[in-house]
């Protein structure tokens, strides 16, 4: 978009721009498509956006988003506590959840550890998860994409759990390494959590 448009339009290709995924065409597009819609849709789309940022959160046990104060796997009695299902983004627990299989619960890392990124275990939510231990818990299921990132995550926090105690297990990707979690069927998935190994 150059500067022969109105500006409020250019500043709004501008922001959609930012959003991942969205090239600079597709930005246009979505600007102009904007101008398209009715009063009433636009205050709709503004006001689910920035309610959407203000009132979801992260649970205060598993760090999965939710607008109360624990998401509701955590609050589920029937969940199997002593299960952690250990993701990088809140995505991929509703990946697991389609498979309708696992019964344990999840903790969302939110990243992962990228030195060339600058994201030290520190950015991450590790030191919540290892607050976690607190005993009831015997098995924590690294189910971080077998990425070099995902790798070298998982390894870094089975050697801080390993020493309490519980088991640490890895899940079995019969996959071509990189990013999967996202774009898994459920079988697979399913497969790979079922065959996960000891690490
Ligand atoms: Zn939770």
């Amino acid at each position: 978009m150059d500067n022969s448009n109105a500006l409020p339009l250019v500043l709004l290709a501008e922001q959609f721009a930012k959003l991942p995924g969205i090239g600079r065409k597709s930005a246009e597009r979505l600007a102009y498509h904007v101008m398209s819609m009715s009063d009433k849709q636009v205050h709709e789309f503004a006001e689910a956006l920035v309610n959407a940022h203000t009132k979801v959160h992260t649970c205060a046990i598993c760090q999965n988003l939710t607008e109360n104060e624990l998401c509701y796997i955590c609050s589920d009695p029937a969940r199997d506590k002593s299960t952690i299902c250990v993701v990088e983004t809140p995505k991929d627990i509703s990946a697991f959840e389609r498979t309708r299989e696992y019964k344990g619960v999840y903790h969302v890392l939110h990243g992962l550890i990228s030195p060339i990124d600058n994201v030290t275990p520190d950015k991450l939510k590790i030191k919540e998860l290892l607050a976690r231990m607190n005993g009831d818990v015997s098995e924590v299921i690294m189910a971080t994409n077998p990425t070099v990132e995902g790798e070298a995550t998982a390894m870094y926090i089975s050697k801080l759990i390993k020493p309490l105690g519980v088991k640490v297990t890895r899940l079995a990707f019969g996959l071509p390494v990189g990013g999967i979690l996202e774009y898994a069927d459920e079988i697979t998935l399913y497969k790979a959590l079922e065959n996960r190994n000891e690490i």
